[in-house]
C-alpha cells in the first residue's frame, strides 16, 4: 500500500520520521512521509523527514513555541492555515498513493486539535481514504491530556475512515515513565503498522501465496469507528532454502518416505502460522479490548517466501473468523528477505473497549469540575461591590 504519513504534533512526528526512516531501509519504498507542527524545536528534533517536508504553523500566534497542551488553538491554527498544509501535500504528490494516514498523540494540543480539522479536508479534497493513529495518554500525564484526548477522538472518528488506537498506559511498564517509554513504544507502533501498510507491495523477494492487496485492507476498515492491532513474531527460522533445493532435485526419484517428509513440512509450516496468528489476536493488542467484539479483521503474514503456507494463512483466517463478532476476515501473506515471520491481526471497528469507555468518564468528569470552579470564580466577586469602570 503507499501511504502518505502525516506526522501532526510532536508524537506524530517523531513516528512519521520512524516510518521513513523504516522506508528507506526497505525493499519497496512505498511510503511518504509530512511533519507539521506549531514547536520549531520538535520540527528541528527529526532526522529522516527531509527539512522541506516538514511544516510549520500558527507562526503568528504562537511564534513557533507550540500552544501549550491546547487543542481548542491547534485546532483553530490547523484551520487557519490549512490551504499552506494541503498545498504542503499536493505538492509533494498524491496521484500514486492508496491511503493518508494521520498520527498524532491525542493528549496534547498540537496533534490533539489539528488532526480531526485536517482530516475533514483531506476527505474533502481528496477521494483516498483517510485514517489516524491516535496516541492515547496515559492517566497518569493528568486529567488535561485525557479531556484533551476525549474530545479530539470523539471529532477524529467522525472525520476519518477509521482510528487506529494505541494506548501509550498499556505499554509502558509498572514503574516507569511515559516519557521513558516513548522510544520503546514507537518501535512498537512503527513494526507494527509497518507490516501493515506495506502489505500488497512487491519487493525483491516477490510475490506472496495469497496476495493482498491495498483494497482489501481498506474494505476491512471500510466500517469506521475504531480499531486495534496485534502483532506477533515468530523466532528465527531455519533457512530451509538447501533442504528445498535439495528435495526439490530429488523429487525426480521421490520415494514415499520422501513424500511423507514433505507433507509433515508442510503441515508444520501451516501449524506455525496457525500458532503465530493465535498470539498476535491474544497477546497485547494496540488497544486492549474485547476482540470478540470487532466487525472485521484482516490477518497479515510476512516473512521468507519458503515460510508462507496458504493453508496456514487460511486456517488463521477461520479462526480469527469463529472468533470475532463479524464474519469478514481478510488475508493474505507478503515475502520480504527475513529471518523471521511477522503476523499482523487487525481488529478492525470495535465495539466495546473499556480504556476508551474509561477516558470518556474521565473527560466528563474533568469538564464539570471545571465548569464548577468557574462558577465558583465568578461568585467570589459577586457581592455588590461595583468596579472602577466596565
Ligand atoms: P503536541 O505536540 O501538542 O501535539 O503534543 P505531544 O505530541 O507532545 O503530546 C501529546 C501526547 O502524545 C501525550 O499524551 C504524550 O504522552 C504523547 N507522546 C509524546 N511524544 C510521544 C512519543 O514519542 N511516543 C508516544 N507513544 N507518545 C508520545
Amino acid at each position: 500500500m503507499r501511504v502518505f504519513f502525516i506526522g501532526f504534533g510532536q508524537a506524530g512526528g517523531k513516528i512519521v520520521d520512524m516510518f521513513v526512516e523504516q522506508d528507506k531501509r526497505s525493499q519497496t519504498q512505498s511510503f511518504r512521509g509530512l511533519a507539521v507542527n506549531t514547536a520549531r524545536t520538535d520540527l528541528m528534533g527529526l532526522k529522516h523527514i527531509e527539512l522541506k517536508d516538514r511544516l510549520l504553523i500558527g507562526q503568528t500566534v504562537v511564534k513557533g513555541h507550540g500552544v501549550g497542551t491546547d487543542n481548542v488553538t491547534g485546532a483553530r491554527v490547523t484551520a487557519d492555515e490549512i490551504d499552506s498544509i494541503i498545498n504542503a501535500i499536493d505538492s509533494r504528490g498524491t496521484h500514486d498513493i492508496d491511503a493518508f494516514v494521520i498520527v498524532a498523540g491525542l493528549g496534547g494540543g498540537t496533534g490533539s486539535g489539528g488532526s480531526p480539522v485536517l482530516a475533514r479536508h483531506l476527505k474533502r479534497i481528496y477521494r483516498e481514504p483517510v485514517y489516524a493513529i491516535g496516541i492515547l495518554p496515559a492517566p497518569e500525564e493528568g486529567r488535561l491530556y485525557s479531556y484533551n484526548a476525549a474530545r479530539s477522538l470523539s471529532t477524529l472518528v467522525n472525520e476519518v475512515d477509521n482510528t487506529f488506537i494505541f494506548d501509550n498506559s498499556a505499554w509502558k511498564n509498572e514503574g516507569e515513565s511515559v516519557k521513558d517509554a516513548y522510544s520503546r513504544l514507537n518501535d512498537e507502533i512503527v513494526r507494527r503498522f509497518g507490516v501493515l501498510f506495506r502489505a500488497g507491495e512487491v519487493g525483491k523477494a516477490g510475490v506472496g501465496e495469497m496476495v493482498v492487496d491495498s483494497s482489501e485492507i481498506i474494505n476491512t476498515l471500510r466500517g469506521g469507528g475504531i480499531s486495534s492491532v496485534g502483532y506477533a513474531i515468530s523466532e528465527k527460522v531455519n533457512p530451509r532454502t538447501k533442504q528445498q533445493k535439495k528435495s526439490l532435485f530429488s523429487s525426480l526419484t521421490r520415494s514415499n518416505k520422501d513424500k511423507t517428509e514433505q507433507v509433515l513440512t508442510g503441515e508444520d509450516k501451516s501449524a506455525k502460522i496457525i500458532a503465530l496468528v493465535r498470539r498476535a489476536m491474544l497477546g497485547r493488542l494496540t488497544l486492549p479490548c474485547d476482540y470478540s467484539t470487532a466487525e472485521r479483521a484482516l490477518v497479515l503474514l510476512a516473512g521468507p517466501p519458503e515460510e508462507m503456507d496458504r493453508k496456514g494463512v487460511e486456517k488463521s483466517k477461520s479462526w480469527v473468523e469463529e472468533n470475532i463478532a463479524g464474519v469478514e476476515v481478510r488475508g493474505g501473506d507478503y515475502p520480504v528477505q527475513s529471518d523471521y515471520i511477522a503476523a499482523v491481526v487487525v481488529l478492525a471497528t470495535i465495539g466495546n473497549a473499556p480504556r476508551i469507555t474509561e477516558l470518556l468518564e474521565t473527560a466528563k468528569s474533568t469538564k464539570e469540575d471545571v465548569l464548577k470552579s468557574k462558577e465558583k470564580r465568578t461568585t467570589m466577586f459577586d457581592d455588590g461591590i461595583e468596579p472602577l469602570f466596565e
